[in-house]
């Protein structure tokens, strides 16, 4: 009844500016999971790690109409990508409660709607069965690249060297933690957007869907 599409990938391969159009584009839900850890993470850097083993009672997570995340009814989508939640996200990503508790949800909304799913294990873990999978790569140049624009038209002045050893740093830890690494799954069409517009990508993952 209801399809899925799930798009993993290392950080700013592309992965969440095309979930949307193709989201938008199919009339299926957007959900972007690394939102969810980052407001995870938010909440955590603010009250501690004690917390964690009781994240369900703490922890509320919802998404507004235009993509916004809600943090128990609170607009947080600009402070879940501030740099401090950036640096520790990857960290309480990789702990065990944190991950059941974000992975029940995500599958709980697949049940209800049609949804593109953009994460690190979504192919893998959350829905193995989705109809399409993509592991989305880019060079580490390029993604490097996209996220000074990104960062620049945010009002953040950071520079290039920064931001790859940052990504660099978050793949490396997000593809050797224990539970459920970022790897692509065995069914999972490998899309590089290094040398592909947003339309061209776009247009490759219609395609797959329609096949
Ligand atoms: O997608 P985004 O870069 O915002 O994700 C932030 C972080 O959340 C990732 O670096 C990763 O540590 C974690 N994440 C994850 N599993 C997902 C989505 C994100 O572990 N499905």
């Amino acid at each position: 009844s209801h399809i899925s599409i799930a798009i993993d990938g290392p950080a700013a391969a592309g992965k969440s500016t095309i979930a949307k159009r193709v989201a938008k584009k199919l009339e299926y839900l957007y959900i972007d999971t690394g939102a969810m850890y980052r407001a995870v993470t938010l909440y955590v850097l603010e009250h501690g790690d004690d917390i964690i083993q009781n994240i369900s009672n703490h922890v509320h997570i919802t998404f507004g109409i235009n993509d916004e995340v809600y943090l128990n009814d609170k607009d947080v989508s600009a402070e879940i990508r501030s740099p401090e939640v950036t640096n520790n996200v990857s960290r309480v990503a990789a702990i065990g409660e944190v991950r059941t508790y974000l992975v029940d949800m995500q599958r709980e909304i697949s049940t209800t709607s049609s949804v593109v799913m953009d994460g690190r294990d979504i192919g893998t873990t959350v829905l193995p069965d989705a109809e399409v999978k993509i592991f989305m790569q880019a060079s580490p140049k390029v993604r490097a690249e996209r996220r000074l624009l990104e960062e620049t038209a945010r009002g953040n002045d950071i520079d290039l060297e920064t931001l790859t050893a940052e990504i660099i740093r978050r793949d490396e830890i997000d593809s050797t933690r224990e539970i459920s690494p970022l790897v692509q799954a065995d069914d999972a069409v490998l899309l590089d957007t290094s040398h592909l517009s947003i339309e061209e990508a776009e247009a490759k993952i219609i395609q797959l869907v329609k096949d």
